[in-house]
């Protein structure tokens, strides 16, 4: 089954930047486009300047709707969705991705909604089989695993996990000149829009494991001492942190900070991981990190080949140090 309209990917420029966001969401439409046979092109808010154009070309972009008018719009996605799926609409889109964050999760059901279209979150793959579409979703943190068939009856619009967006991330080999196409709604679009007085950004402390960005965790190579060196460690650097089975099991943390294949998958950026011999039930819930560096006193501890950067060293000489260029680079601050 192919389709018969055009892959739309929804990229906002966060700072006048195509993030990575972004570059994975490009990154994403090329492949979808490859696997259904379609045309695509990135619907963008706002017009990406002339030296952003590169940036969308290096990932072999051919075109960009652009919608400069609804940047004012972008927190309110009740009137923001209502925009794009009349562009969507207008460019005969039969697919719309956005990204599953904050924005693209609230955007998502009004775009959906606005085209009657089928919705599927948490997108990773797609492929032609004989009965339709064949989507799979990896939700709650990769911990759900499911397949859909759509049938292409009705648009579809699906939101990609990010971090599944930046293990795609691949500038094509044949950059293009995207072709630009400014557009502006026909009827006004009407509605409250949100006035925003603050953002709060995650703490690190406190966000969900399968959220963060950075994850130290410590394994049983720790002792009561240096595992409130490491706390105070990832205070310092502000970064999330957490630890194997067994240290769990000493009552030291709770559930939510276990990490691997019963406690929390993860997919962070950063991975440390410091004391930790590196079992298959731990290595199972990490090896989707982006990059992995472990400490361990043994040259041959099996998380070794599992990482990008080993040391050989001991926690408790390495976590005092650690602390005291931290807070030598704090300023001494405590
Ligand atoms: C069904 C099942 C599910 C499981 N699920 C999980 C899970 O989700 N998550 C999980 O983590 N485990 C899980 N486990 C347990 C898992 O099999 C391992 O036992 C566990 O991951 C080992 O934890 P560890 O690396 O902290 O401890 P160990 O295997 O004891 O390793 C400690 C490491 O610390 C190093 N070390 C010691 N002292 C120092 C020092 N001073 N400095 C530096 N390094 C030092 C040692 O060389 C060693 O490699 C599960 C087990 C089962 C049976």
């Amino acid at each position: 089954m192919g389709i018969n309209g055009k892959i739309l990917v929804f990229v906002d420029l966060p700072g006048g930047e195509l993030d990575e966001t972004g570059r994975g969401l490009l990154s994403y439409g090329a492949r979808l486009a490859g696997i259904l046979d379609a045309p695509w092109g990135a619907v963008t808010v706002p017009q990406p300047d002339s030296s952003q154009l590169d940036a969308f070309g290096s990932y072999g972009t051919p075109t960009i709707t652009a919608l400069p008018d609804c940047e004012a719009l972008l927190d309110t996605p009740a009137l923001l969705g209502k925009a794009l799926a009349r562009a969507a609409r207008e460019e005969l889109a039969q697919v719309v991705i956005l990204p599953h964050n904050d924005l693209g999760t609230s955007l998502a059901p009004a775009v959906a909604q606005e085209l009657d279209a089928a919705l599927i979150t948490e997108l990773v793959t797609a492929r032609q089989s004989e009965d339709g579409v064949r989507l799979s979703r990896r939700a709650l943190g990769l911990r759900i695993a499911e397949t859909r068939i759509w049938d292409g009856s009705r648009p579809l619009v699906a939101t990609v996990p990010p971090r599944f967006l930046s293990q795609v991330l691949m500038p094509t080999v044949r950059s293009t000149t995207p072709a630009v196409a400014v557009w502006r709604s026909a009827a006004p679009i009407t509605g409250a829009a949100a006035t925003v007085t603050g953002r709060i950004p995650p703490d690190p402390q406190t966000v969900d494991l399968t959220e963060a960005e950075v994850i130290f965790s410590v394994g049983k190579g720790c002792d009561p001492a240096t595992f409130e060196q490491f706390k105070e460690l990832c205070r310092l650097l502000n970064v999330s942190y957490g630890v194997t089975r067994p240290v769990y099991d000493l009552g030291w943390t709770g559930f939510e900070r276990m990490v691997g294949q019963t406690g929390r998958t993860v997919t962070p950026r950063l991975y440390v991981a410091l004391g930790i011999s590196g079992s298959m039930h731990h290595v199972g819930g990490i090896k989707d990190s982006r990059r992995i560096v472990a400490v361990n006193l043994d040259s041959k501890a099996p998380i070794f080949p599992n990482v990008d950067e080993g040391f050989v060293a001991d926690l408790k000489e390495v976590l005092p140090r650690l602390l005291t260029q931290v807070k030598a680079a704090n300023g001494g601050a405590p």
